[in-house]
């Protein structure tokens, strides 16, 4: 085959533990899917879930053991973190039922669901959709994806935030609004889920301002921790 120009390099998360990479195809993210979160954000937290999308090449990922760095975006002046538990599908599918969805995921990760918050504000406002405020370059930091397996009962763990060494984000996992297995089902009667598909589940209360120059340590049970650096 001949391009024009030669084609974009596919984006690629590493596997904890091995040399495979697991080849992303679509970012998923569900919003407002922690109740305090959905509460500080100024809704009731009964709302059916809402999803959003980033691009595949927002993508950051970052090795186990390493300290990943991110430009501060443009057009910002309020840079928000928001710690997720990110579901990484190995099935695809479409019309998954709740029971069955478990079976779809290859495995789990730490991220953060970078956000231009006033740009999402703007943009709430005039009720257009969130593009410039999530879906902007190195947008999702991701950690090493861990194998179903190997990670255990996640959504019994804890996920957490540290900012410069000072916790700013903590909850049971089991604070979900809608579970790993809903949120799947849910998804895969909008979209027809493909293998490479990554689900970021949404962020517990305590998001905030990240500044140049800051360390953001974020962490979940039973899988690498993710630390990045804004630059
Ligand atoms: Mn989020």
């Amino acid at each position: 085959m001949n391009y024009v120009f030669a084609p974009p390099p596919l984006v690629s998360a590493p596997v904890d533990g091995g040399a495979e990479r697991f080849p992303v195809h679509r970012i998923y993210c569900v919003g407002s899917n922690y109740r305090d979160h959905a509460r500080e954000m100024g809704r009731t937290g009964r709302e059916p879930p809402v999803f959003f999308m980033k691009p595949a090449d927002a993508l950051l990922p970052v090795p186990a053991g390493e300290t990943g760095v991110m430009a501060y975006p443009s057009l910002t002046h309020n840079l928000h973190h928001e710690v997720e538990l990110v579901v990484a599908i190995g099935t695809g599918g479409r019309d998954i039922g709740a029971a069955d969805a478990l079976g779809h995921v290859f495995g789990y990760a730490v991220g953060l669901d970078m956000t231009r918050r006033d740009l999402q504000a703007q943009m709430k406002k005039l009720s257009a959709p969130w593009c410039i405020g999530k879906g902007f370059e190195q947008s999702a930091p991701l950690g090493p994806i861990t194998p179903r397996a190997q990670a255990g009962a996640i959504e019994a763990g804890e996920i957490a935030l540290r900012l410069n060494g000072v916790e700013r984000q903590r909850s049971a996992v089991s604070q979900m609004i809608w579970s790993v297995p809903e949120i799947i089902a849910h998804l895969s009667a909008a979209w027809t889920l493909a293998p490479g598909d990554l689900i970021f589940t949404g962020t517990p209360a305590g998001v905030g301002p990240v500044e140049r120059g800051e360390l953001l340590e974020a962490s979940c049970s039973g899988l690498e921790p993710l630390r990045v650096r804004v630059s």
